[in-house]
């Protein structure tokens, strides 16, 4: 039996059998099967969640034979594709008919269910998660059955579903609304943190996507700050690409990474180091090509979401507590910013929110550092992202989603006998109650 590892390294499992189903119909007999034989089912895609999300000892679905586009409608906007697609070829499929997604997460190696799933951001405080720009979702059910949730004909049920967990079914297909394509002008510069914190609401105002990085013990943000433009993009060549954006911040940050595991008592000093030695630089290309970088250092990571108005500072608290010894952080914490949306498990739901990300070497102790960042966020009624470390269970999560129970209802109504389920989601969503159903 094949083992299955997350892209981190650090999740593990042995399914009892791993499916690579390449239609529609096949994901239906792989659901059916699983049902018929009392084993549980679960998706993994890309394997870039950071938790046990996607583990499973059932049948693990592989997505990858999924992965066309199934309908365009260009002048709504609408581009229908199936499950297994990645971002990246997406993203370059997209531009090919003129349109692009309204805004994008730093990588593009997910796939387009796996990132919804989670409820995937970037930045830009006047737009959306990912999952709030999908429009329909077609999934194969417990019994083997096809329901599609649209924004016309069931909002509440494809609000539940554009952030599913892949609690609710197996998602064959999802229908997107993008823009016209559209071109970045990016310019990543160094400001004093002070000045940063004060000025955010203007940063993000003046900005399309603001997003900054800060490393602990320094009092610099690395900010990165990109406008739409009329400028034609400019892209830069291959080799270019890979000296700035594979060897300077993967392969320096590996070192740095490296340094702070071995050498703990000069993390505060690489930090320096580190922060001091990042210049100014511009780049003015295609959409998706500025979102997207390549990360090539395995870490594992924290990240939650709070109402912008306390941006600045949990910023300040949470850099306090990645400044102590004990916790020997060499990784910046990361800081970005996403409109309300009205999906109902969304970090973002009904409130604009910053998000604050911590970053940790996965071979060394992260739980203390996480823990304390979690306490902080604690303190914001935070919500982690579902895709990243947390240790929130459904007590603590309830509350803090206005329409926890309907989500809640949808799963029991549709996934009565547990099918979806893993021990992941029995955490944070709770046992399926019969009485739960609407
Ligand atoms: C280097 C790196 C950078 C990242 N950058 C960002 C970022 O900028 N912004 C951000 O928000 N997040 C970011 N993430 C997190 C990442 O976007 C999410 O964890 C995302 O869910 C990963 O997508 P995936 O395709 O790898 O899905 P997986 O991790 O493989 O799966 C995620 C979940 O989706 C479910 N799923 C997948 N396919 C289906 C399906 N067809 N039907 C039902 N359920 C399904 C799986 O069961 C699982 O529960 C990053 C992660 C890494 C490792």
């Amino acid at each position: 039996m094949a083992e299955w590892r997350n892209w981190a390294g650090d999740q593990r499992c042995i399914p009892a059998a791993i499916e690579r189903p390449g239609t529609r119909q096949e994901l239906s007999e792989v659901v059916r099967r699983a049902a018929g034989e009392g084993l549980r089912v679960r998706a993994s895609a890309s394997g870039h969640s950071f938790t046990e999300i996607a583990l499973t000892d059932g049948i693990m679905v592989r997505l990858d034979r999924l992965n066309r586009v199934l309908e365009v409608d260009r002048g709504a906007g609408l581009v229908k594709v199936e499950a297994g697609t990645v971002l990246g070829e997406l993203n370059r499929r997209l531009d090919d008919l003129g349109l692009a997604f309204e805004n994008l997460g730093d990588i593009d190696r997910q796939t387009i269910a796996g990132s919804i799933s989670t409820g995937t951001h970037g930045t830009g405080a006047r737009f959306r998660s990912v999952s709030a720009q999908v429009e329909a979702i077609e999934m194969v059910l417990a019994d083997g059955s096809t329901l599609e949730l649209s924004a016309g004909d069931d909002p509440a049920g494809l609000a539940c579903a554009r952030i599913g967990l892949g609690a609710l079914g197996l998602i064959y297909a999802v229908t997107i609304r993008t823009v016209p394509a559209f071109t970045l002008h990016r310019v990543d510069s160094p400001k004093p943190l002070d000045e940063t914190l004060a000025r955010l609401d203007e940063l993000n105002d003046v900005n399309d996507h603001f997003e900054f990085y800060v490393f602990p013990n320094t009092e610099i943000a690395l900010c990165r700050e990109s406008r739409r433009t009329d400028e034609p993009p400019r892209p830069r060549s291959r080799a270019a690409v890979y000296a700035q954006e594979v060897m300077l911040e993967n392969w320096l940050g590996q070192l740095f990474a490296l340094a702070g595991r071995h050498l703990p008592s000069q993390a505060p000093r690489l930090s320096r180091l580190a922060a001091s030695g990042v210049g100014r630089s511009t780049k003015v290309d295609r959409s998706y090509r500025v979102f997207a970088s390549e990360r090539r250092i395995r870490f594992t990571e924290m990240e939650y979401g709070i109402g912008r108005e306390h941006a600045a500072e949990a910023v300040r608290r949470v850099l306090e507590r990645a400044t102590r010894a004990e916790h020997r952080v060499a990784y910046p914490i990361e800081v970005r910013f996403v409109a309300a949306d009205d999906v109902v498990l969304s970090a973002s739901h009904a409130r604009d929110t910053c998000y604050v990300a911590v970053h940790q070497d996965r071979k060394l102790d992260w739980e203390p550092y996480f823990r304390g960042v979690e306490e902080i966020m604690d303190d914001y009624g935070g919500r982690p992202h579902w895709g990243k470390r947390h240790f929130q269970t459904a007590a603590t999560l309830a509350p803090r989603y206005p329409r926890w129970d309907e989500f809640r209802s949808l799963r029991a109504k549709l996934d009565p006998g547990g099918l979806f389920d893993n021990a992941y989601l029995e955490r944070v969503l709770g046992p399926i109650a019969s009485g739960d159903q609407r």
